[in-house]
């Protein structure tokens, strides 16, 4: 997967984005990260990217023409035009569903707003996905950018060294994990759940299941209506299209 981050601060990128498990990821070919500056691409003698809104109002809003001419860049460069999601609270969330679908793409774009926002008219040209990272307002899209870029990746084959460990996460089957425990078996004066030393599998795959949907319903019950329970589990769980979406 080759990321191309349309932004006017690409050395925000530099340090998160090629360490721990990306920074691998891109030592094995498995991704590849670049920041495209927008400051670059300007035709502004002064090398201004922004200007003010037209109608009045508070702030700048990014210029059409710096941020069109650093995408042709890139679409020249590889050939055609890629998916290029503009990060925006104005989008749906992202999910991850959404993380998995476009883990399938070969490129992907990702447009950095920032100040006011972007003159629309480019977004309506190039932009094919709008996405937020939640109902709250950030001073720019770089953090959304990596946000989305790290769980992206995650579902690229081969970018997990333990590949198990990307399909039983939080929201598979719209379930929240189950808790996790590690060595020593009693800390603070508290122990570690018995059965997960039993060695008995079956009896922790239960065990972790009925832990999944107890947090579930705990701290996300708005996850249980879409959540993939049996009949009996509904039935023992008390869970029902009713109780789904208050809490308990
Ligand atoms: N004036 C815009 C509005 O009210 O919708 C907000 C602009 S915000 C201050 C500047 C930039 O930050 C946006 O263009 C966007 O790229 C990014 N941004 C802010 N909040 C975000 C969020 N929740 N998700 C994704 N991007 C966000």
């Amino acid at each position: 997967m080759n990321y191309y981050i349309l932004t006017l601060f690409p050395e925000m990128m530099e340090q998160t984005l090629h360490t721990s498990i990306l920074g691998k990821a891109e030592e094995k070919g498995l991704i590849k990260i670049q920041a495209v500056n927008i400051r670059d691409y300007t035709k502004d003698r002064h090398q201004k990217t922004d200007d003010y809104p037209y109608g009045g109002g508070a702030g700048m809003v990014m210029q059409a023409q710096p941020i069109y001419d650093a995408y042709l860049a890139v679409t020249e460069e590889i050939g055609y035009r890629p998916r290029t999601v503009y990060l925006t609270p104005q989008g749906p969330t992202f999910t991850q569903s959404k993380a998995k679908e476009l883990a399938a793409e070969k490129d992907l774009v990702f447009l950095c707003g920032h100040y006011e926002g972007v003159d629309e008219r480019v977004l309506e040209e190039i932009v094919t996905d709008y996405v937020s990272i939640g109902d709250y307002v950030l001073t720019g899209g770089e953090l959304p950018a990596m946000v989305m870029i790290d769980a992206v990746s995650r579902m690229i084959p081969g970018v997990l060294t333990n590949e198990a460990s990307g399909m039983a996460e939080s929201f598979e089957g719209n379930l929240l994990e189950y808790p996790q425990y590690s060595r020593p078996f009693e800390w603070n004066g508290k122990k570690a759940p018995e059965i997960l030393l039993s060695g008995d599998h079956r009896k922790i795959e239960i065990w972790r299941r009925e832990q999944s949907i107890l947090r579930t319903k705990k701290y996300r019950p708005d996850l249980l209506q879409k959540a993939d329970l049996t009949i009996k589990e509904k039935a023992v769980y008390g869970v029902n299209d009713e109780s789904a979406g208050r809490s308990v």
